[in-house]
C-alpha cells in the first residue's frame, strides 16, 4: 500500500536538511540544467516533480524551544530559498536574497551603507536607480557621484575619494554602452570599494559579473529572469558567504523579501531562461542588422554590431549580445510619432525582457524624470527608441517594424 498521506508534519516540511541532498543532486549541473531543473523532484512529501509553492506565513514548532528549519515567512520561505539558490548557482555566487523588486534589491545594498559613505554610479544608469540614490542622499543616508565609467581616468580620479560602493550597469539603458567590468572591478577593489553590477539586461545566461571580479550581482527579476511580464521582483547575489549571510539577515530586518508566489512564478520563468535568451538574441541580431541598413534609421545601438564602440569589450565579457537595443530615427520626433502609429507586433510599453516584444520612447517614458538637460548629457535624444525583442516569429517582427519605418 503506497503511503499517500505523510505520517507527520515533519515529513511535509522540506527542511534545510534537504539542502545537502539537493546539493548532491545538482553538484555537477551546467547552468542550463540549473535553470531548467534546480529543485525538481526533491519534494519529500508527495514526490511532486515541480517544487511546491509554500504560501504559509508561519511554521509549527516541533515542540517547546524546538523550531524547525523555517519559523516565519519573512525570515525564510522554502519556495523563495529555492529560487535564491538557483540564482546564486547561475551567477556563481555564495547565496542570494530575492527581493520584492529590482529597486528593493539595490536598496538592500544601499541600506547597509553608513552616513557619508560614497556611492559611485554611472551617469547613464537606470532612471529608478538615480532616483533612489538622490532620495537616499537627500535624507542624508549616503552621498553619491555619477561618472562616465568608460572614461577610466575620470573613474580612477573618483576612486581617490574611497567610495564604499561602486555601482556598474552594463549594458546601459537605453544606449547599450558596455562597461569593462573586470577592469573597473580591479581598480575599485584596489581602492577598497565593493562592486555591484546590475546584470538585468543580460542575465547570468550571457554575463556573470562575479566571475569578472564584482562582489554583487543585482537584478530586476521583473525582466529576463522571470521573462513573462507578470511579476515584479529582484535579487542580490553575493560572491562571499559572509556577505550573503549578512544580506539575508538585513532583508529579514527590513522586510525586503519577495512574496512566495512571485518567487514561484520567477522560478517557473527561469526554467526557460537559456532557451528564451538564445532565441530572442538571434532575432535581435537580425533586427539590429536590418535597422542598421535602413535609410530611415540614423544610428543603431547594439553591441553585436561590429562597428559598435564597445563591440570588443562586449565580446570579451559577455557570452552574447542580448535582446535589447535602441536606435535613432532620421526624421526626429515627427518620425517617432509616425513610426509608433504604424508599427505592428511591438507594444508601446515600459519594461523589457518578456516573451512579447516591446517598444519604448525613453524621452517621454522611462527617462522622462531625468529632465531634458540630463538626457542631453547622457546622449538620450528625443528621436531615440528602445526595443525589447521577444519570441514572436522573426518575419512578423520585421514586417511590424517595416510598417513603422515605411511611414517615417
Ligand atoms: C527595471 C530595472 C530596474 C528596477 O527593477 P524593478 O523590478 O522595476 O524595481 C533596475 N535596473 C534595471 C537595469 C532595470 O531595467
Amino acid at each position: 500500500m503506497p503511503r499517500l498521506i505523510p505520517t507527520s508534519h515533519a515529513d511535509l516540511m522540506p527542511s534545510r536538511d534537504l539542502l545537502p541532498m539537493l546539493e548532491r543532486k545538482s553538484r555537477s549541473d551546467r547552468a542550463e540544467t540549473t535553470a531548467a531543473a534546480h529543485g525538481v523532484a526533491t519534494d519529500p512529501a508527495f514526490g511532486s516533480v515541480v517544487p511546491p509553492l509554500y504560501l504559509s506565513s508561519t511554521y509549527e514548532f516541533a515542540g517547546f524551544d524546538t523550531p524547525r528549519a523555517y519559523d516565519y515567512g519573512r525570515s525564510g520561505n522554502p519556495t523563495r530559498d529555492l529560487l535564491a539558490q538557483a540564482l546564486a548557482k547561475l551567477e556563481g555566487g555564495a547565496d542570494a536574497v530575492v527581493t520584492p523588486s529590482g529597486m528593493a534589491a539595490l536598496d538592500l545594498l544601499l541600506g547597509r551603507l553608513r552616513r557619508n559613505h560614497l556611492v559611485l554610479a554611472p551617469h547613464d544608469c537606470y532612471g529608478g536607480t538615480l532616483r533612489l540614490l538622490k532620495a537616499r542622499a537627500d535624507l542624508g543616508h549616503l552621498t553619491f557621484r555619477l561618472t562616465d565609467q568608460r572614461d577610466f581616468g575620470g573613474f580612477e580620479a573618483a576612486l581617490s575619494d574611497a567610495p564604499a560602493l561602486v555601482l556598474i550597469e552594463s549594458p546601459s539603458n537605453p544606449l547599450m554602452r558596455v562597461t569593462d567590468i573586470a577592469r573597473l572591478s580591479t581598480l575599485a577593489k584596489a581602492a577598497g570599494s565593493a562592486v555591484a553590477v546590475d546584470n538585468t539586461f543580460l542575465s547570468p545566461a550571457l554575463q556573470q559579473p562575479l566571475s569578472l571580479g564584482a562582489d554583487y550581482a543585482i537584478h530586476s527579476a521583473t525582466k529576463f529572469l522571470n521573462g513573462h511580464s507578470d511579476v515584479i521582483a529582484g535579487a542580490v547575489i553575493a560572491a562571499e558567504p559572509q556577505e550573503a549571510h549578512d544580506l539575508k539577515r538585513w532583508a529579514n530586518v527590513t522586510g525586503a523579501v519577495a512574496a512566495p508566489f512571485d518567487a514561484w512564478l520567477t522560478l517557473r520563468g527561469l526554467r526557460t531562461l537559456f532557451a528564451r535568451m538564445s532565441s530572442q538574441e538571434r532575432s535581435a541580431m537580425t533586427i539590429a542588422e536590418y535597422l542598421d541598413a535602413h535609410p530611415a534609421v540614423r544610428h543603431v545601438h547594439y553591441a553585436g554590431l561590429p562597428d559598435h564602440a564597445d563591440h570588443e569589450v562586449a565580446r570579451r565579457q559577455q557570452r552574447g549580445f542580448g535582446a535589447m537595443m535602441s536606435f535613432e530615427l532620421e526624421g526626429g520626433v515627427p518620425a517617432v510619432r509616425r513610426f509608433l502609429a504604424h508599427i505592428r507586433c511591438f507594444t508601446l510599453a515600459e519594461s523589457l525582457g518578456g516573451v512579447e516584444s516591446l517598444v519604448a520612447h525613453p524621452a517621454t517614458m522611462t527617462h522622462l524624470d531625468m529632465g531634458p538637460e540630463a538626457r542631453e548629457r547622457a546622449g538620450i535624444r528625443d528621436e531615440l527608441l528602445r526595443l525589447s525583442i521577444g519570441l514572436e516569429h522573426i518575419d512578423d517582427l520585421m514586417e511590424g517594424l517595416e510598417l513603422g519605418l515605411g511611414a517615417c
